[in-house]
């Protein structure tokens, strides 16, 4: 954030108060405007009526879990989701699942790390919002078309529902098909992360969102070279 920015507005969702209490805090401490809710069914509530810019979620929650959540207000208006989750395990689910979710964090997580993410994930939307303006022309990989305009894509001419971080994931492969794309590569350019974020779990974080893209258009289309990364074919 720089300081000519509105101040952005973050929901955190929690059941646990001394870990949403932790979060509210440091985020108001990094400048954020703060909601907090504590059951699945106030922060679909609260995600209607604050509007928040990012939303934390945890998995487990009362009422309805952090995955109905994520559905709910994602199907009401798109907003860059972090989950907290209690397992590597879990967040493979999730990415699985395709809730709507754009990154994760498991549980135990430092707070430095969850406001890097936090910005990381409004600075993508900011930077999605602007090549939105610059209407590009769309890419056409095979039988792949990513209009990076309006974010639709269609394989073989058929629509494809992609969350936004496997729609962000594609263009970057597309971008230079037929090339092979590190794990940290991609994951400085699509998550925004750090070079000091290097980990099993961020290398996951890009295995699980290769994983539910293939299912998505087609797994022959990405290449896997052990380990080095990806590659898109013109296929
Ligand atoms: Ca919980």
């Amino acid at each position: 954030m720089t300081s000519s920015t509105p101040a952005r507005t973050a929901l955190v969702v929690e059941d646990e108060r001394t870990i949403n209490d932790a979060l509210a805090q440091r985020l108001r401490a990094e400048g954020y405007t703060v909601e907090q809710a504590f059951d699945g069914p106030s922060a679909v509530d609260l995600a209607a009526s604050a509007r928040p810019d990012v939303v934390l979620l945890d998995v487990m929650l009362p009422g309805f879990d952090g995955l109905e959540v994520c559905r709910r207000i994602q199907a009401a208006r798109p907003v860059p989701v972090l989950m907290l989750t209690a397992r590597d395990d879990e967040a493979d689910v999730l990415v699985g699942l395709g809730v709507g979710a754009d990154d994760y964090l498991t549980k135990p997580f430092s707070m430095r790390e969850v406001v890097a993410r936090v910005a990381a994930l409004l600075r993508r939307v900011e930077r999605a919002e602007a090549l939105a303006a610059d209407r590009p022309a769309p890419l056409e990989v095979g039988a792949i078309s990513i209009d990076p305009g309006t974010r639709r894509t269609t394989v073989a001419g058929e629509p494809v529902h992609l969350t936004p971080t496997e729609f962000d994931l594609l263009l970057c492969l597309a971008r230079e098909a037929g090339q092979v794309l590190g794990r940290d590569r991609l994951l400085r350019e699509v998550w925004d992360w750090g070079d000091a974020w290097g980990s099993a779990g961020a290398a996951r974080t890009v295995d699980s969102h290769v994983k539910a893209l293939r299912a998505k258009v087609g797994a022959a289309r990405i290449r896997t070279v052990h380990g080095v990364g990806y590659a898109l074919e013109a296929i």
